[in-house]
């Protein structure tokens, strides 16, 4: 159950930040009313410039939510009951949004998205309010438990409201619970704006929920393409990129580790390339727990790249050994799908039994390079740590070699 921590680091700084915004809106509107009546276009700006940022890196669910929410800032004016029906067909493209992966802003698939956006909007428009009528007798039980609720509840949405906050919302909970990125917790978040824009629908309210939400949009936008840049996409730790990157705030002391997963090919060829994927990520959590101010990298392919600033060769080794053990002797337990497709010779006992899962290790090679006068280039000093792997290799494998 890894799932939760993510999930919670991720929507934490969001939604704390975006209540905190409500709080205000909700609790000091009369004090900052005459103030936020000189800013009411600030949300086109700030909308505006989250529609940019997302269009310019290809995110087009955010990008068409930054238009329907300017589409809706403009249409203020409108009566409550219309604006209402408004925010609820939007909650239901923003739920149905986040069940669909971004498929860019490419003109193809930009028409295929505006199409089904425009037929969720039409659908929803029309079946709503009959969806109401027809649901009505089992609605109306619902207004004591409405009341149970307490009076914002009562007070702020009819019974067929709240049945549909209520499905929005497990919906998409449930889909960030599957699919925690920042893309997709920025619409929960927007899901939640809407829901609280149901309630209360003044423009003061709506231009602060508006600021707080192009703030998310922007920020998601902006996190989740620096992850794609820097971080590589199969590990989750840093790419070869970031280590480019990180390799300029290096001083003249530090050490290049290079490591190298053992006979990973044959792993491959036994286990399968899905069964590879999960060791090469299982690795990577490995490496990345390295200590005495190390810090690791995918280099590529089965390699890694392990960088310690201001350090000498001797101060590191115990590190990188400690890091080879950590690997060695994690135990992998393959389930029985993952098992090698020969059937073993097996009895008729063993036809009926249920696949047996089966535990594995893997090992890892190191080599280490400190910088110096004659490896005075960081590619120097991967060379150096490259020879050293080599050596590690010829060695038998599974060990720590540096280059003198
Ligand atoms: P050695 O102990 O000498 O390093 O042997 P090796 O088999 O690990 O080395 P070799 O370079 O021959 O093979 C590397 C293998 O790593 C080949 C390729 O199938 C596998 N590999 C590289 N990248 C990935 C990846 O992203 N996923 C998976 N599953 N396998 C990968
Ligand atoms: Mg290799
Ligand atoms: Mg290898």
């Amino acid at each position: 159950m890894k799932l939760f921590p993510g999930l919670i680091k991720r929507l934490f700084f969001p939604l704390s930040g975006f209540l905190f915004f409500i709080f205000l809106a909700q609790y000091n509107l009369p004090l900052i009313a005459i103030w936020l009546d000189q800013l009411h276009w600030v949300p086109y700006l700030t909308l505006g410039f989250a529609a940019l940022i997302s269009l310019q890196f290809g995110r087009s669910r955010l990008f068409i939510c930054s238009l329907a929410c300017i589409a809706f800032y403009l249409s203020l004016h409108l009566s409550v009951a219309q604006l209402e029906s408004i925010v609820s067909c939007m909650m239901i493209c923003v739920s149905w949004l986040l069940w669909r992966p971004d498929k860019g802003l490419q003109w193809q698939n930009s028409l295929i998205t505006s199409l089904e956006v425009s037929t969720i909007v039409v659908i929803s428009w029309f079946s709503l309010p009959f969806l109401e009528q027809t649901l009505a007798p089992v609605t109306a039980t619902l207004y004591s438990l409405l009341i149970d609720l307490g009076p914002f509840f009562s007070a702020h949405y009819s019974p067929f409201q709240l049945i549909l906050v209520g499905f929005v919302f497990v919906a998409g909970f449930i889909r960030i619970l599957i699919l925690p990125t920042n893309n997709q917790i920025a619409l929960f978040v927007l899901l939640l704006g809407l829901s609280m824009i149901l309630a209360q629908s003044s423009a003061n309210f709506v231009l602060l929920v508006f600021i707080g939400l192009s703030i998310i949009f922007i920020v998601a936008t902006l996190i989740d393409s620096f992850n794609m840049a820097f971080r590589d996409e199969l590990t989750g730790i840093p790419s070869r990129r970031a280590m480019m990157q990180f390799v300029q705030t290096l001083g003249r002391r530090y050490i290049v580790v290079m490591c190298d997963i053992d006979h990973f090919k044959k792993f491959n060829d036994t286990y399968g390339h899905d069964v590879g994927d999960q060791v090469l990520k299982l690795v990577a959590s490995k490496l990345q727990q390295v200590t005495g101010g190390g810090k690791a990298f995918r280099y590529g392919g089965e390699e890694f790249t392990l960088i310690f600033p201001r350090k000498a060769e001797h101060e590191v080794i115990p590190h990188v050994e400690v890091l080879r053990q950590i690997v060695a002797s994690y135990p992998i337990v393959l389930r029985g799908q993952d098992r090698p497709k020969q059937p073993p010779k097996k009895n008729a006992k063993a036809k009926s039994a249920k696949p047996a899962s089966k535990t594995v290790h893997v090992t890892c090679s190191f080599g280490v390079a400190e910088r110096n006068a004659e490896s005075s280039q960081f590619e120097q000093v991967m060379k150096e740590a490259d020879k050293a792997l080599y050596a590690a290799k010829k060695a038998g494998r599974n060990c720590v070699k540096s280059n003198i």
